[in-house]
């Protein structure tokens, strides 16, 4: 890991949500503009490194996130890449988790930190959480102690690899975790990094940003019961190039013959298909169970122990850049590309 001695400088990208929110006269919440952090932090005027925000021109609750957005967040990164040595993106927390995965894959050979937060409860709340995530996101972003060249989640008392990390409460403070992967550091008086889990710094290679992602995906979660009729609609939709199917267990499915060829049906008109688990942890095995051996024959493709944030965000990613290249892009589908998938 690289030590940074020099006086570091970290931009803030603010993209909306909880945090910076405000209630109106109903009670409802509405993203509010970016003084209002400081107002929140007064604090952050005395931090030995320097800070620079900037907020997006829509600033939304995240529950309206798309791929646009997303390139939009990496452009301003991508633009202010040689000037900062670390980026804080303070994001609504119900898509957080989406939003790094897609930066994660975004931005191939990253060497700075890019880390998120947000809050459950406004900053401008007596007891919101925001103002601790903030100081920490931006000690982390900073490289106070070591760059991690990552894209990851910092909430309450975690570092969380981006793209492994999912929104597990909607009202505890400690809002998200990592199931397949431990935190890259804890926090608590001290910031314990494991440093055996982040990843190297890239060698010489220079920074490539992709910002392109199909979004013509569908995914469909697989219940007792399911009727072909449901299935079929989704498969058939009209123009569909990619479909995760949330299964059971290690990637099981229903071996019934109307499934089956609904699947295969869409494999032949070219459809990707992408095999995830229902399971918070633990990873597909293809095969293993004979009520997968039919997806594996027919060219289902193992999402591993990819979150489903991950798993959405790198179909988008690699039916958006790599399409005209479907060898390549069915062997990326299964390759680690950003510390998404663990070894097998
Ligand atoms: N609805 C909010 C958002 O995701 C929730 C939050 O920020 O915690 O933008």
């Amino acid at each position: 890991m690289v030590k940074q001695n020099r006086k570091n400088k970290v931009l803030i990208v603010y993209t909306g949500g909880t945090i910076g929110m405000v209630q109106d006269e109903h009670g409802s919440l509405h993203p509010f503009a970016m003084e209002r952090i400081y107002d929140g932090i007064p604090l952050l005027h005395r931090v030995p490194y320097q800070i620079d925000s900037m907020q997006l021109e829509n600033i939304i609750d995240s529950s309206n996130m798309t791929p646009s957005f997303w390139s939009d967040i990496a452009s301003v990164i991508e633009k202010e890449y040689d000037n900062y040595d670390g980026f804080v993106v303070l994001h609504g927390t119900d898509t957080m988790a989406y939003t790094a995965s897609a930066l994660s894959y975004m931005f191939e050979h990253l060497s700075k930190p890019i880390v998120l937060t947000g809050s459950q409860l406004p900053l401008g709340m007596l007891r919101s959480d925001g103002r601790d995530n903030i100081i920490c996101a931006l000690e982390v972003a900073a490289g106070k102690e070591i760059t991690v060249p990552e894209v990851c989640i910092f909430f309450q008392s975690r570092l969380l690899r981006g793209n492994r990390s999912t929104k597990v409460s909607a009202d505890q403070f400690d809002a998200f975790y990592s199931y397949n992967l431990p935190s890259l550091a804890k926090v608590g008086i001290n910031f314990d990094y494991n440093e055996s889990l982040i990843r190297p710094m890239p060698d010489d290679e220079p920074l490539i940003v992709r910002k392109e992602m199909e979004t013509r995906i569908a995914v469909l979660k697989l219940f007792p019961g399911i009727t072909s009729d449901v299935v079929n609609a989704v498969i058939r939709t009209p123009n569909l190039q990619g479909l995760i199917v949330e299964t059971y267990g290690s990637g099981n499915a229903p071996t019934e013959p109307w499934f089956i060829s609904a699947l295969e049906e869409g494999i032949q008109r070219g459809l990707t298909i992408l095999d995830i688990t229902q399971c918070k942890s633990g990873a597909v095995k293809l095969k293993q169970y004979a009520a997968s051996y039919d997806l594996d024959r027919m060219g289902v493709l193992s999402g591993q122990d990819m979150t489903i944030e991950a798993a959405v965000t790198k179909m988008m990613y690699l039916l958006g850049n790599y399409r005209e290249q479907p060898e390549l892009m069915r062997r990326l589908f299964t390759m680690d590309l950003r510390g998404e998938v663990s070894e097998s």
